[in-house]
């Protein structure tokens, strides 16, 4: 059998890391077509050393000229490519067959849209790209008759609790719920009058999940189960009403899928994204992925409670947008990302990320999104807002 050409956008973050080190158990299956980044040239490098991709693209052109001089210098034969066009291009080239979608935030819709437009087999970790273009994206999957495999561990875990064949996109036949799991990150039990304080190193100290920085404060201030919420609505037809968020500080059962009869299904397995991601390549055949077995006893006790909207007033603010629709999760989204750039830079506090998010909601013009003109023109229109707010809540 020929091997899967793979390329993956974002190949230098935590996910293109994970996703590099299930390719490299399985060289007869997979092989690298592309790997991107937006500026890490040496980290680059070092991977199309080990992988031998066909091209590598560099959003940034700071530092492409040595890392190009390197690759020929080092006789690889790896072309380079510069500027985010190049992500499209390497995400629907016809050798194409799997598309790790792996970018952090907006900035990986084009090349992921593009991907399920040209009918590849999308992994999608980049969970912001379907938030922002929604319904548009899920379209474009439909258009392009390729696959959409959530990579995200909770959309991974619910896809493969789905009744056999299930596709994303479809309503699942005879479930009456979806339990959407979430560890309460690493401020669950912090006093919340002392979160006004709260360092960026703070915020990115996850309690199980080693992750790229954006995605460990969304964790804490959970955001991210927000996103979510409403990731799963759209990869699974689902309403809000048919999807719930529990609290389950372990990280072992990734989510469930409570069916008609009773009958409730759960994935479990040690929080290690790998085995999303090896699912995700291999599904419906499974490979090894190079993660340990899980071991109960160790684990002892799986717990679980109700998450509270006023220690997560951004949770709150999702789900008041999964429920807007339309622009609504655009705006939501561009208002994060800009807040918590901004937390990482030290320019505000921790508890600004909510309140400008807050502010920002409240101040758009929500109209149905209807082309991915309108959802662009509302993600930029929804950062300019959260720009200027942030000298307001300068820390
Ligand atoms: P990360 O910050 O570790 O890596 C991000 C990658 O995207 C890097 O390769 C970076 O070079 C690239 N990138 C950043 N900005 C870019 C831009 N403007 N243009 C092009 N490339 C850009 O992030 P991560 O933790 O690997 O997360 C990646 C995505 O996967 C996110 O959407 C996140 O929500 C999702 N995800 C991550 C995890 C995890 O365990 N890390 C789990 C579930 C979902
Ligand atoms: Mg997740």
């Amino acid at each position: 059998m020929k091997p899967d050409q793979i390329t993956i956008l974002g190949a230098t973050g935590s996910i293109g890391e994970s996703t590099l080190a299930v390719l490299a158990e399985h060289p007869e299956r997979y092989s690298v077509y592309a790997l991107t980044a937006h500026r890490q040239a040496d980290k680059l490098l070092d991977q199309c050393r080990r992988f031998r991709p066909r091209y590598a693209v560099l959003v940034d052109s700071t530092g492409a000229s040595t890392l190009a001089a390197a690759l020929k210098a080092e006789g690889l034969s790896t072309e380079l490519l510069v500027g985010a066009e190049a992500l499209v291009a390497v995400a629907e080239a016809p050798e194409v067959d799997q598309v790790m979608a792996a970018i952090v935030g907006a900035a990986g819709l084009p090349p992921t849209l593009a991907a399920a437009e040209a009918g590849k087999r999308v992994l999608l970790a980049n969970k912001e790209a379907l938030v922002v273009a929604g319904p548009l994206f899920m379209e474009a999957v439909r258009r392009g008759g390729g696959a959409l495999l959530p990579i995200d561990s909770e959309h991974n875990a619910l896809f493969q609790c789905m009744p056999p064949g299930y596709v994303a996109g479809q309503p699942p036949a005879g479930v009456r719920k979806l339990l959407l799991t979430g560890s309460g990150g690493p401020f669950r039990h912090r006093d919340p009058t002392t979160l006004g304080a709260v360092t960026p190193e703070e915020a990115c100290a996850h309690p199980n999940w080693s992750m790229g920085q954006k995605i460990s404060v969304d964790s804490a201030t959970m955001m991210n189960k927000g996103l979510e919420f409403i990731e799963a609505c759209l990869l699974f037809a689902t309403p809000p009403s048919g999807i719930e968020v529990v609290i389950h500080p372990e990280s072992v059962i990734h989510s469930l899928v409570a069916y008609e009869d009773g009958s409730v299904l759960a994935q479990l397995g040690p929080p290690d994204m790998r085995t999303p991601i090896a699912a995700g390549l291999s599904w419906p055949d499974r490979i090894d992925a190079g993660v340990s077995l899980l071991d109960l006893v160790a684990v002892g006790s799986l717990t679980f409670e109700a998450p509270s909207f006023e220690r997560f007033p951004c949770l709150a603010l999702a789900l008041a947008a999964a429920e807007r629709g339309g622009l609504a999760p655009a705006w939501l989204n561009a208002a994060n990302e800009v807040a918590v750039a901004a937390f990482l830079a030290r320019r505000i506090g921790y508890l600004a990320i909510p309140a400008i998010i807050d502010r920002v909601m409240k101040g758009a013009t929500l109209a149905p999104a209807e082309s991915l003109d309108a959802v662009l023109a509302a993600d930029r229109e929804a950062r300019r807002a959260a720009e200027a707010l942030l000298p307001i809540y300068a820390a």
